[in-house]
């Protein structure tokens, strides 16, 4: 028997093929790599305001256009800074007085606090379920922006995508955060008026980048606020809006990472688009589940299997098998990143499911943790 979990060698032939399972930055494909190779003199270290780069704006603005099927007088917009900026950004040009959010993890949470504390808002509402589980937004007088996740990378909870009854005619704005669901779950577009993410989750590009999915509603509600109120011109949608009509950013963006998102986009096209990538990602979930569902020592975290995600998979592990062994004997043979999220707190394991994570090598995650398991004894 090895003397420390990092000692356990585990048999070559249990290993997964790629051994990242990270829920941001994930893995990044070879091919997307290669491409990045073959950009090495252009559009790399080119500029970003001429055609090369602008092209690759254009490639993703147009590919994700055509992945989520967008709604008539829908845009793709988009700006330097991730999601955490886009909160800030729908914070200042979004939220006429009141929000109202829907908060059942850390990152649904990060964004209740950024419009509670904006001096000139009222304060949010924010409907709160416990990790695990989902809390929904809930019609309410007065709130102009309900806002919510559509999957809580903290927790691995999958919320429906739909718009409060009555809040549309009430002319109330919804704002979805895809940041880890966009790319790996369904989603009709309609039902929100800002669908937002970020590359480096299920597009398995790098960060630094945020992307929305944008109604008009939004686009108008943007241009009436900014009218009215002072926004830093770096957090101002229809600066960005602006900019991205023209396949630009307002300041310089990462060129590496548009260019492995451009041939991310379109790999998920080349294979069915949405259709394809969630059942791809429903394959690896349905593996992921059943497989803790059938050991004594492991149970899904989410205890609704219509809330638990499929995109990224939360696993409870008994006290007797403490994750921090178990992921240190996975390290120590290159599978990494499936830890729980850190404010959680959780004896657990987290597994990202994203479309570049083949099925397979779920599968072979999940017989690499049995042999830890026994090994661990
Ligand atoms: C990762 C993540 C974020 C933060 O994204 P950044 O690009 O790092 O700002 C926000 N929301 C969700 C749901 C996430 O998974």
């Amino acid at each position: 028997m090895a003397t420390t979990p990092a000692d356990i060698r585990i048999p070559t032939d249990l290993l997964p093929a790629d051994g990242r399972f990270g829920a941001g930055p994930s893995k990044v494909r070879d091919a997307q790599v290669s491409a990045l190779a073959a950009a090495a003199r252009t559009p790399l270290g080119t500029s970003h305001r001429q055609e090369p780069v602008r092209s690759l704006v254009r490639r993703v603005r147009t590919g994700l256009a055509d992945l989520f099927s967008l709604p008539d007088g829908y845009e793709v917009a988009l700006g330097n800074g991730g999601s955490t900026a886009f909160w800030d950004v729908a914070t200042f040009c979004l939220v006429r007085s009141r929000a109202q959010h829907a908060a059942f993890g850390e990152f649904g949470a990060k964004f209740a606090t950024a419009t509670s504390r904006a001096p000139f808002l009222e304060t949010s509402t924010v409907v709160e379920a416990p990790a695990g589980t989902v809390a929904h937004c809930r019609p309410e007088d007065g709130v102009d922006v309900y806002a919510f996740p559509h999957n809580e990378t903290s927790t691995g909870a999958v919320s429906p995508v739909e718009r409060v009854a009555g809040s549309q005619a009430a002319g109330a704005l919804t704002v979805v955060d895809g940041t880890s669901a966009a790319g790996g779950l369904g989603v009709d577009v309609a039902q929100t008026d800002a669908y937002y993410f970020a590359p480096q989750k299920s597009f398995g590009s790098d960060g630094g980048l945020w992307l929305a999915l944008l109604s008009p509603d939004a686009v108008e509600r943007a241009a009436q606020l900014e009218a009215e109120r002072w926004v830093p011109e770096f957090l101002s949608l229809t600066t960005a809006l602006t900019n991205s009509r023209q396949d630009q950013t307002l300041n310089t963006p990462a060129i590496a990472t548009l260019l492995l998102m451009a041939e991310q986009i379109e790999w998920m096209l080349e294979q069915g688009g949405l259709e394809w990538t969630t059942a791809r990602t429903a394959a690896s979930a349905a593996h992921l589940y059943g497989w803790a569902e059938s050991r004594p020592w492991a149970t899904p975290f989410v205890t609704d299997p219509a809330e638990r995600s499929n995109v990224v998979g939360t696993v409870d592990l008994d006290d007797a098998v403490p994750a921090a062994d178990v992921l240190a004997a996975l390290r120590a043979n290159g599978v990494v990143d499936a830890f729980a999220y850190r404010k959680l707190g959780r004896n657990q394991l987290r597994v990202a499911m994203f479309p570049a994570i083949e099925p397979d090598d779920v599968a072979a995650l999940t017989a690499c943790v049995d042999f830890v398991v026994e090994q661990l004894g």
